[in-house]
This record gives C-alpha cells, structure tokens and sequence, in this order.
C-alpha cells in the first residue's frame, strides 16, 4: 500500500514514511493511492471479532510495511476494556465503542454509538490512543526521538498527553491559552506529572498558541534540530484508526450484510467523518454520511450549496460545542480530491484560492470553479446544523426520553439525525464526548450537574505542574530545547 498527496507529489510513500509527517511536501494530505476493498464475505467474517481483532483486519489493509504480528500486538495493547473504562453503567466496557439503541418503533432507529469512554472522555482517543503505541513502536526500530509541539483550546492536547504519557522517545510539548480552559480540561491536562509531557500556558489566546507552533514549523533548522513533530488532526494514522469504528457500528448494528445504516457526525475538522466517507468507499454499506456542524457553519454551507467559503477569525463563534469551532475544516481536501476524481492539479488550485480569496465555488453556476455539486449525493453526503438553543433542547430531551445526559457536541449531532433519519435505516449517531468535559452547559440545560465517571470526582484538587509564559517564541523554544538536551 502506497500513498500519495491530494495535490500530486509523485514520490509515492509507504505508511512508515508519513506516520511521523504532517502534510506532504507540496502541501497536499497524503492518501492511499487506491481504497483497499472489503468482500462481502470479509464482512460477514468479521461479525464475530472482538474490537481488537477487527481494528487488526482493517488496518493491515492500511499498513503494509510493519509485521502483522506487530500490528496485532500494537491493537491488543491499545484496544482494552482498561483502557476504554468510562462506560456509563448499562454499557459493556469490552465492547470499547458501545452502541445504545435511543429509539425503535415504526422503522425508525435511532442509535449512539459511545466514542468518549477513553481517558479523556472525547471520541479523540480512539485514534490517538493508538497512535501513541504506534510512535513508541516506530521510534524504537528507528533508534530516534520526537518531540511533539502543539496548541490545544481543550480536547486534541488532553487527548495527545494520555496517549504520549509514559512512552519511550516521545516527548510532548503542549502550549495553552493560559486560564481560558474549563477548570476540568485544566485538570486534566495539568495534572499529568510524567517526566515526559510538558503543559505551557501561554498569556494569550488559543490563536497566540497557534501562532508559536507555526512560528516553530517554519524555522526548518530549529525544528529538524529539535525533532519537532504534529498530531494533528489530518494525520494519516489518526484518519485509519476512526475506520475501524465505523465498521464495528455497521456490524454491531446489523445482521445481514444486505442491510444499510446511515451515520451523523458532529463535525469540526472534517476528520472523523472523512473516515466515514473511507469507510464507504472501501465498500462498507453506509446509506448517508450526514455532516452536522454549529454555528460555525462552513463544511454545512458547503454541503447544502457547493461554495466552500472559510471564515474569518471573527466570523468564528465560541459555543457551546467548542470542539467544533472552526473557521476551515483541515481535512476536507482529502473528500474533495475524491469529488474530483482525484484530479490533483485541480485540488492544487482550488486550495491556492482557499489561501488567496478565501473560499471556492462547486456549484456549477456561471463563473464558479467546476460543477461537482451535483456529484456530492452520489457520496452519500448530506448536512444541517445545530444552535444554542437546539443543543439545550436535545440535551432536555434526550434526557427526558431516554434517561441519559449527552454531551453539546452530540447534542448537535442527535439534532441534525432527527432531520434526516429515514425508514428502515437505521442511523447511528457517534457520539463524540462525555457530558461530564462541557458541565456549565450541562447545568444550563437541566440545572444540575453531569455525572462524573468513577475517577474524575476529584480531579481538580490534584496536584499540577505547568509553566506559564509569555508568547515570546524565543524564550518557549529555549524552553524545548533546555528539556530536549539537543
Ligand atoms: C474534535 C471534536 C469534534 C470534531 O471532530 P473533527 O474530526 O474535527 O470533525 C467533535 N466533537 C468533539 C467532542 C471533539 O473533541
């Protein structure tokens, strides 16, 4: 299996060789250069394979270049009922992804599907867990380090420092908007005290914290120097481990292969459901991939009319789903580069114009960048969004009816899958965190608090350790490298 960019970088690349990157040297976001298929009769095989055993079918499709043996070890390691504990009680912690059937009656089915039960109670663990094992892994064969430098406003940095906690050769280096998280994500985050996981709380705001890890990726000498590396969201690895779960819903919520299901995803990034959108291509039988987006509209706008228009800083709400405020959706580029019959010098165009004039146009009007518009529901794709207020109504209702409390992010997602749910298929909402990280809107809606997972109720007394600083980038890279010793 090789891959290649969404914007033509010929040189084709095996999975090893993109693992510990980023974007593909033209820019572009590294793809495989054909889908690995599954049979029907593959499908029908892996009915009965635990989480691990299926994560370990689907991958090796993925990745070519390590022993099967190791990848087999890497997902037993990864996918446990230890690690994945937080399920709520009722749910079957071994199932590691959980589905709860919400609602069945005149041939409308509507499902969760638990992503949150990870130690750090949001949907991002599913990949990064996995990511962690495979960086130790790799890092170990190759007798080398890597040090990884990020921005977290909340769930990506939590996410990255219980992954990375503990593992041999990797260090992490995670700057923050200094007293803007919730004293929760704080707690997490800060509470971690292993010698390799470094939080920086930055006087400033989420954007001065992007704006130091930019200013590090384009000091080429620093950075190879330092061995700085990414785990952000368009890492091919991170997309491949949210596969997995889209068959694992598939297989647990049917019983046939003759049967469809549709899914709704609270969207952000455009990752997790452009692992959705692999899943499809790799012949699993999904009906609709509903993209459901908050006020920060973009990838819904896109959806409903052809014209991808990025936002501008302030045009980019702070809600009540914060994990979804977005201005561009980092990986769309991989779902539009199959829109265009991967035509990479196309993609390589309309991506400059995201750079230069904001946005492109897909509609098919008169003056518009091409008229793909029309192939999107060929793609199974289809959208909506979801407010303030629709996100404290869902909460109150899904309460109400069905006795649990769900957090913003799914809120919005159980909103947009109630518009588009169809007869006889059933759809799955992934449900993409615990209540218990977005409590102040918890309290909104229902006026009490959310219920903690065993282990959490204290965690804001906990020690922490965290340097706090300026957003003076030399003084935060005399910091990496004082820790580093290079
Ligand atoms: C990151 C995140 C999202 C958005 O996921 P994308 O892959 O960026 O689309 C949604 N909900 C929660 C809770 C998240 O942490």
């Amino acid at each position: 299996m090789q891959y290649v960019s969404t914007r033509g970088y010929t040189a084709a690349q095996n999975f090893s060789e993109i693992l510990l990157g980023g974007l593909a040297p033209d820019g572009g976001l590294y793809l495989p250069e054909v889908y690995p298929q599954v049979s029907h009769d593959e499908l029908n095989a892996w009915r009965g394979l635990s989480y691990a055993d299926l994560a370990f079918e689907v991958l090796k499709k993925f990745i070519t270049d390590i022993p099967e043996d190791d990848i087999k070890a890497l997902v037993t390691k990864t996918y446990t009922a230890e690690v994945y504990k937080n399920a709520r009680a009722g749910e079957n912690a071994s199932e590691i992804t959980p589905l709860r059937i919400l609602e069945d009656q005149s041939g409308r089915k509507l499902i969760l599907q638990a992503l949150s039960n990870g130690p750090t109670l949001a949907f991002k663990d599913m990949a990064m867990q996995l990511l962690g094992n495979l960086f130790e892994y790799t890092l170990s064969k190759q007798h080398e380090e890597l040090n990884i430098l990020g921005a977290t406003s909340g769930d990506t940095g939590s996410a990255a420092e219980y992954a990375m906690r503990g593992k041999k050769g990797v260090r992490v280096f995670m700057l923050s908007p200094h007293k803007k998280m919730s004293a929760f994500q704080t707690a997490q985050m800060f509470s971690l005290l292993d010698d390799n996981i470094f939080n920086i709380a930055v006087e400033g705001v989420f954007d001065d914290c992007q704006d130091m890890v930019k200013a590090v990726s384009n000091d080429l000498t620093y950075k190879a120097k330092q061995k700085i590396g990414t785990v952000n969201s368009i890492n091919w690895a991170r997309v491949i481990a949210q596969v997995i779960y889209y068959f694992r819903g598939y297989l647990r919520a049917t019983t046939q292969n003759t049967e469809k299901v549709s899914f709704t995803v609270p969207s952000g990034n455009f990752g997790n459901i452009c692992a959705g959108h692999i899943a499809r291509m790799m012949g699993l039988p999904i009906a609709k991939l509903v993209v459901a987006t908050n006020e920060n509209d973009v990838l819904d706008e896109f959806f409903r009319t052809g014209i991808y228009r990025v936002r501008k800083s302030a045009e980019t709400w702070h809600t009540s789903s914060p994990s979804m405020d977005i201005s561009k959706a980092s990986n769309f580029e991989r779902f539009i580069y199959d829109l265009l019959d991967r035509d990479a010098v196309r993609v390589a165009a309309l991506f400059r114009k995201v750079e230069t004039e904001g946005g492109f146009d897909l509609s098919g009007q008169t003056g518009s960048d091409g008229d793909e518009f029309k192939k999107i529901a060929a793609f199974g794709f289809q959208s909506g969004k979801s407010t303030h207020s629709d996100r404290l109504n869902t909460i109150r209702q899904v309460e109400q009816n069905y006795g649990i409390t769900i957090d913003t992010h799914t809120a919005d997602g159980i909103k947009v899958a109630l518009e588009h749910i169809e007869q006889n298929v059933p759809m799955i909402v992934l449900e993409t965190a615990l209540a218990a990280k977005f409590n102040e809107t918890i309290q909104e809606a229902l006026g009490r608090d959310a219920e903690r997972p065993a282990g959490f109720e204290n965690i804001e007394a906990l020690p922490q350790r965290v340097k706090v600083m300026t957003s003076n980038v030399d003084d935060m890279k005399a910091f990496i490298a004082q820790h580093t010793g290079l």
